[in-house]
């Protein structure tokens, strides 16, 4: 028999536990930046993570990451406990998030991917922003191979892309359900991304410096979408507020690769962070979330101290350090930020 509303009296009572039980979080942004067109809600506004730094400063205790974890091996109170991190290495962590963070003296760690750090190009999911989404005119038809099969795709008027419709619909995000896509540029954008996303990283390159080819568009990277160059990952690391921690050469997912691609992976992030900010790199933050059992023991084997994975959950005493929890923030405004941050922690909001 099925009682109706056991589901939803389920959900409360989680969310209840959750509340009231003691136990820190560890939240995840990506960028403090403005920009005009971001599908992945990658960017949080300076005013808006500005008010919350202003919220965790009332209702939490802002800590180190690594302090965060000592607290775990040593199994003491993590109550109310925050750590925040930022994944990729993006160049505004440098020059938006880490003067905020000094104002408010809070600390936060870095997780860099190291193989955006000398090249002078966009991620692969920018790139695909600026060449997709971007208003101009593109070839009518699109013809790829990828993993043995063929795919071809014809954009027809919206080869042309206005600037009247690139503002109306540069609001899009890919949380947006597919059918209420605006035009064939975005519903375009949402297959390639599905479609690269899986590849490995030589594959996924060869693929976009065919598209790149295809557009017409030169490569480099936008001003705005800039990566954290090996320069600029020194300067953020000075000072005792910032963590550099390690994210990976080419941000894959690793549980698709081989072991030893893994190892590469993962050992050649800290070692060439550790020439770069001349100390020992701690932590792990593991791309997309995405890893196993065994990338779990190889980053324990290379030296990391802890990892972080994406799976929402409060950090409670007797976690594994290699499968640290975190918590996605959007561009919320303080309001909705306490809001959110009380679902967690009780207060009054
Ligand atoms: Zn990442």
């Amino acid at each position: 028999m099925k009682i109706r509303g056991i589901g939803r009296l389920r959900r409360a009572a989680a969310r209840l536990k959750n509340r009231f039980a003691p136990g820190g979080l560890i939240l995840l942004y990506h960028r403090v930046a403005e920009v005009p067109s971001d599908p992945f809600e990658l960017c949080v506004k300076p005013r808006h993570f500005a008010e919350h730094l202003e919220v965790l400063k009332k209702h939490s205790y802002p800590v180190p990451l690594q302090q965060l974890v000592q607290a775990v091996q040593d199994r003491k109170s993590l109550n109310r406990s925050v750590a925040i991190t930022f994944d990729d290495g993006y160049a505004d962590n440098l020059y938006n998030a880490k003067p905020l963070l000094e104002q408010h003296n809070i600390p936060a760690t870095v997780f860099v991917s190291t193989g955006y750090l000398e090249h002078e190009r966009e991620s692969w999911w920018d790139e695909l922003e600026r060449l997709l989404l971007q208003p101009g005119t593109l070839p009518k038809t699109l013809c790829l191979s990828i993993n043995g099969n063929t795919y071809e795709w014809d954009l027809g008027e919206a080869a042309y892309y206005s600037e009247d419709a690139y503002q109306r619909h540069c609001t899009w995000t890919w949380c947006t359900p597919k059918e209420a896509d605006p035009s064939p540029r975005q519903s375009l954008y949402r297959t390639l991304y599905q479609l690269l996303r899986p590849l490995v990283p030589n594959e996924r390159q060869k693929l976009m410096d065919q598209i790149i080819t295809w557009s017409g568009a030169e490569s480099g990277s936008r001003s705005t979408h800039r990566f954290l160059s090996p320069e600029e990952v020194y300067a953020l690391d000075q000072g005792s507020l910032i963590e550099v921690g390690a994210h990976t050469v080419s941000h894959p997912f690793l549980s698709t690769l081989s072991v030893a691609k893994q190892q590469y992976e993962l050992q050649h992030s800290k070692t060439r962070l550790e020439e770069i900010i001349e100390r020992p790199v701690n932590s792990f933050a593991y791309p997309h979330g995405d890893y196993t059992a065994e990338t779990a023991a190889l980053a324990r084997e290379v030296g990391f101290v802890c990892a972080c994975s994406t799976i929402p959950s409060k950090v409670r005493r007797n976690i594994d350090c290699f499968e640290l929890p975190r918590l996605v923030v959007q561009d919320w405004d303080g309001e909705e930020f306490a809001r959110q941050l009380s679902r967690w922690f009780y207060f009054q909001t």
